[in-house]
């Protein structure tokens, strides 16, 4: 693919700009290993330019009506939908995403944004009134000033989405840093702003996360930084910004139970996870990974599972009726392909999978792993791979310890036709999303976000734009 020229630049006070060091890093295409881009190795310096290019242009951005900012965010969703070819071949080149999956992510964003643009004009405080005599209170939502996204490498577009949607509609200036491995979707995206956005509104700087990032966590003019990324990033992220005492919002990894009764449909189970645990190679936060049987449904679900993970058609993004692409990384790959070896090395059987795929791209074939114990490595950890493992329970207290059993608490999901017990089950589990005999599906009116290590504050709904705002109390004696 050839990039226009300004690409090797980042967007700051609506210009494309080099980094200052002038140096570079390069773009490599998962499904073949080749570079195919560079953009720019930003580092402290980068990232003051951006936030005071923010910090420029927050008082005007501030001053907008609601109805002004949510047009803005309409003409970007529609601004996606007129170039949603370019993007989502970017995306696909940049990811290894197949053609069958990213429409999907495209019209997510296009509705997240015009969700987050309606919701800007619905925000408002809660109380108005005389509270002690002669004195009347009311409260205000004011915005923070400049708002940082640090977004992950899964979906990269979708996830800077998330962060700059709430922040833009509340009146918030943003500095958005993509994963240094996943840049392109990102600059692609902000050369379209550049006719709907004021200068300085949004800012994209490039950049590792060591340097680039740090220097976003520390920098004192920023007020909240939203980071979607690993359990570990989160933990020193909320660390390393406690120095600014600056908001931290993060939605960090998970390793979601799929917790399937006797009684439950086998068939929309299999076919759930074929389709849910293989999506996006499995790299989803929300991954359908760790499933849990009772004795009955495991006697059927893993031969048929097995047979149709077996079917799964992985290979080259653009072919035609392919359902799987690479994994994001060499070392993404040797991380998985640990993973599920050391899990055999324990006593787990694989029964489809479990091996890389052919040719010089990233590839690792769709695996199931059965028999692994609670306390194991696969088990207890986020594989972020085409992997899915799978235990037999005795019965509902073990399914329920089992399931709440571990560090992360983003999403879950219960298999069973017994409303009292999809009622108990759904009561107990420790996670930010539940699903009944569905699992993965998520809408931009509804909160997504984690209990426990998988982070604190929501993405998309009503609750996100709350995270964005100060609450300020005025009191007027009269
Ligand atoms: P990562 O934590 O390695 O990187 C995420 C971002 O953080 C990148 O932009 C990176 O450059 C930056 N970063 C890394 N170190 C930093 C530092 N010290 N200071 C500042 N920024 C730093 O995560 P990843 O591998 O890109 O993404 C995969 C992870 O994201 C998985 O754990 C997955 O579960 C999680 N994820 C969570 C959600 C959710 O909604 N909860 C959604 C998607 C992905």
């Amino acid at each position: 693919m050839t990039m226009s020229p300004g690409r090797d630049a980042n967007y700051i006070g609506g210009e494309f700009v080099a980094a200052r060091s002038g140096r570079s890093d390069d773009v490599v295409d998962p499904a073949t290993g080749e570079v195919i881009a560079s953009v720019p190795t930003s580092e402290r310096a980068d990232v003051d330019d951006a936030v005071a290019a923010a910090k420029a242009a927050f008082p005007a951005w501030a001053a907008k009506t609601p109805r002004e900012r949510s047009e803005a965010l309409h003409a970007l969703a529609a601004a996606i939908e007129d170039n949603v070819e370019a993007l989502s071949e970017t995306e696909m080149r940049n990811v290894g995403k197949p053609r069958s999956i990213i429409p999907i992510e495209m019209d997510l964003s296009v509705d997240n944004l015009r969700f987050f643009g309606g919701a800007a004009r619905n925000m408002e405080g809660k109380a108005a009134g005389e509270y002690l005599a002669d004195h009347t209170s009311y409260l205000r939502r004011d915005p923070l000033g400049v708002v940082a996204g640090i977004a992950p490498w899964n979906y990269p577009l979708n996830m800077a989405v998330w962060k700059f949607g709430p922040a833009l509609a509340t009146g918030n200036t943003v500095v958005l840093k993509p994963s240094e491995l996943t840049p392109l979707s990102l600059l692609h995206f902000a050369e379209i702003t550049a006719d709907i956005l004021p200068p300085g509104v949004f800012n994209v700087v490039c950049g590792q996360g060591e340097t680039a990032g740090d220097a976003i966590v520390r920098h004192p003019d920023i007020r909240l930084v939203s980071l979607t990324g690993d359990v570990n990033t989160g933990k020193l992220i909320a660390k390393n910004a406690a120095d600014t005492l600056k908001r931290v919002h993060l939605e960090l990894g998970g390793k979601a139970p799929v917790v399937v009764f006797d009684d439950a449909d086998i068939d929309a189970v299999v076919g759930a996870l074929a389709e849910g645990a293989y999506y996006n190679s499995g790299q989803d936060c929300t991954a359908p990974c760790r499933v849990m049987a009772g004795a009955a449904a495991f006697e059927r679900l893993v031969p048929a599972l097995t047979d149709a993970v077996g079917t799964i058609a992985m290979g080259d993004p653009f072919a035609d009726d392919i359902a799987m692409g690479p994994v994001i990384s060499d070392d993404q790959r040797s991380r998985v392909e640990g993973m599920v070896d050391r899990a055999v090395a324990a006593g787990a059987e694989v029964t489809t999978g479990g091996k890389r795929g052919a040719g010089a791209g990233f590839f690792y074939e769709p695996t199931v792993v059965v028999n692994p114990t609670q306390d194991s490595e696969i088990v207890q950890r986020e594989v972020f791979g085409p992997v899915v493992s799978v235990q037999r329970f005795t019965d509902e207290a073990e399914a329920l310890a089992w399931a709440n059993g571990v560090d992360y608490g983003l999403s879950a999901s219960v298999w069973t036709s017994d409303v009292g017990r999809a009622m108990r089950m759904t009561r107990a589990l420790e996670f930010g999303c539940v699903w009944v005999n569905q699992h993965i599906m998520i809408t931009s009116e509804m909160p997504h976000g984690g209990f426990k290590q998988s982070g604190y504050g929501k993405d998309m709904s009503a609750y996100s734009l709350d995270h964005y705002t100060e609450l300020k109390h005025v009191m007027i004696k009269h």
